[in-house]
């Protein structure tokens, strides 16, 4: 590890590691600092999965101002970074009078937002385009340019492709304290070492706070953990929808929609649940009912028997609320990132455009790097591949032949290349997530000890090393049967 750096990044989300390749376009040497054991971060991996166009966000707020700014850039960068980005549109369906009387003001909210393109539709064209929508359907507004994409892949690939561009990144080590002589920054403090730096970009996401505190920042707020469950069907199910379908919102919460995902399955979900542990991941059957209910008054025919995994995301929550990026207060060469809530991949590339802008205009003196390359290559999916496309594959390397994950389809080829990558693949999740293996019907029943196994082969470490995701998530406790050699009774 470099043990200097001109800026430490703390946090690989969707925040950080955006940041880390807008910066990664100058010559400064950038670490960023991650204590999980992949870069995906925590809520920016366990999200709804929407580049929303701003339609719906609080007039003349800075939200509102990175959101579009940032739905502007994502189709380009989607195809820079060569992942998967749907612009599917969304409906906003109402069913009640009142329902369609909440829709003036969000239409009105759209324009004030600069999102033109939002307009009115009747229930007969909802229908039209949206067959499984309620037949109560009384009128909606639609959404053309809100988007679905695979929000891991999307930080994936900013850190594949920052990384290629002399970023370099440090997971597994946990941030434990700031040093700062004479008010200002001089070093961080992980679990695997001090960096020295004189600037800190604080994108810890839900534990933001704590870390603007080891900076001697952030008296001012406190984050907490806002949960939303969901459910994910098979992609078999016979009701899906092709547009996000989105329920009116309440002056509380935008409530629980409807999406097919990147890859194909419904979503369904989140739940708003206001809690005080940032550690509470479980699921539970209460709220996950409410996901079914809520969502059967849009879609009636949805069958949630179909689904084969839930899952939770824990929404940093500032309080107060609202987007707050800048240079802290207190200490010098301090950036915090805080009050992302729930638009945070949406607003990722604005913001780091935006963090970028901010230190040129405080003096930092960024030199271009002219040798920047915009483009990542992502990993060829056998699944995805016509028949000679397949054929040419396997020719070119046989493990393309040899299938691991039978309900995706994924091959010990595209395993071999999550795991030799940069920012590559250490855990079961980390190669879950970037090639899907896992994914599927049987949540990884059958891939599941091949997929062990080949990460122990190719990191050259025992399987019992092997972890699901985090420290202690070992995915082997000890051997059920003793070997039998010859000659033993
Ligand atoms: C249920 C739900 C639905 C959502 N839906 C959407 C949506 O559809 N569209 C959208 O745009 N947004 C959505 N959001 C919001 C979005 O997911 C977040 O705003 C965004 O992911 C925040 O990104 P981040 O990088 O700031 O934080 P995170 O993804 O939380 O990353 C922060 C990182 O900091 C690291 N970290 C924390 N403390 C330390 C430490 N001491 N040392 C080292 N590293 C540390 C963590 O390990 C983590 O990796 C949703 C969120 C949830 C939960």
């Amino acid at each position: 590890m470099n043990d200097r750096a001109d800026i430490v990044i703390i946090g690989a989300g969707a925040v950080g590691t955006a940041i880390a390749r807008e910066l990664s376009k100058y010559q400064v040497r950038v670490v960023v600092v991650d204590k999980r054991d992949d870069v995906g971060g925590d809520a920016s991996k366990s999200n709804s999965s929407i580049i929303c166009s701003g339609f719906d966000c609080t007039p003349g707020t800075l939200e509102s101002q990175l959101c579009v700014a940032s739905r502007a850039m994502f189709d380009r960068t989607a195809e820079e970074l060569d992942i998967p980005f749907r612009v599917c549109g969304a409906i906003m369906p109402a069913v009640t009078q009142e329902q369609m009387d909440i829709l003036v003001q969000i239409y009105r909210d759209a324009f004030e937002n600069h999102v033109y393109d939002v307009e009115y539709v009747s229930a007969g064209q909802i229908l039209q385009m949206e067959p499984e929508v309620s037949p109560h359907v009384l009128g909606g507004l639609y959404i053309p340019r809100d988007a679905v994409i695979d929000p891991f892949l999307l930080v994936v690939a900013e850190a594949e492709n920052a990384s290629a561009n002399g970023v370099e990144f440090l997971l597994d080590a946990a941030v434990t304290d700031i040093i700062t002589e004479n008010g200002r920054i001089h070093a961080v403090e992980t679990t695997k070492g001090t960096i020295r730096t004189e600037y800190v970009i604080n994108a810890a996401g839900l534990f933001c706070d704590e870390i603007a505190r080891m900076a001697g920042e952030g008296g001012d707020f406190v984050v907490k953990p806002r949960k939303g469950q969901f459910f994910i069907l098979d992609k078999n199910t016979v009701c899906k929808t092709s547009h996000i379908i989105y329920p009116i919102p309440t002056p509380e919460t935008r409530g629980k929609l409807l999406l097919q995902t990147v890859h194909g399955n419904m979503l369904l979900g989140p739940t708003a649940e206001d809690l005080e542990d940032k550690e509470d991941h479980g699921v539970t059957g209460n709220e996950l009912e409410g996901v079914e209910r809520d969502c059967r008054r849009l879609v009636p025919n949805i069958q949630v028997k179909d689904a084969i995994t839930q899952y939770c995301g824990l929404r940093p929550n500032r309080i107060p609320a609202g987007y707050h990026i800048g240079f802290g207060e207190k200490t010098k060469g301090y950036f915090g990132i805080s009050g992302v809530r729930s638009t945070g991949v949406s607003t990722s590339l604005g913001i780091a455009k935006y963090v970028v802008r901010m230190f040129q205009d405080a003096g930092a003196v960024l030199e271009r790097n002219y040798d920047f390359n915009p483009r990542r290559k992502g990993i060829e999916r056998f699944s995805d591949a016509s028949d000679e496309r397949r054929a040419q594959l396997i020719a070119e390397n046989p493990l393309y032949g040899r299938v691991v994950c039978r309900c995706e389809t994924v091959t010990e080829a595209e395993i071999l290349q999550a795991i030799h990558r940069p920012v590559g693949a250490r855990t079961v999740d980390a190669v879950k997530r970037r090639v899907r293996a896992g994914t599927g019907r049987c949540q990884g029943g059958f891939c599941g000890p091949k997929v062990i196994e080949i990460l122990a082969r190719e990191l050259n470490i025992p399987a019992a090393e092997i972890r699901k995701n985090l420290d202690g998530s070992y995915m082997l406790t000890g051997q059920i049967r003793e070997e039998k050699r010859c000659g033993d009774a």
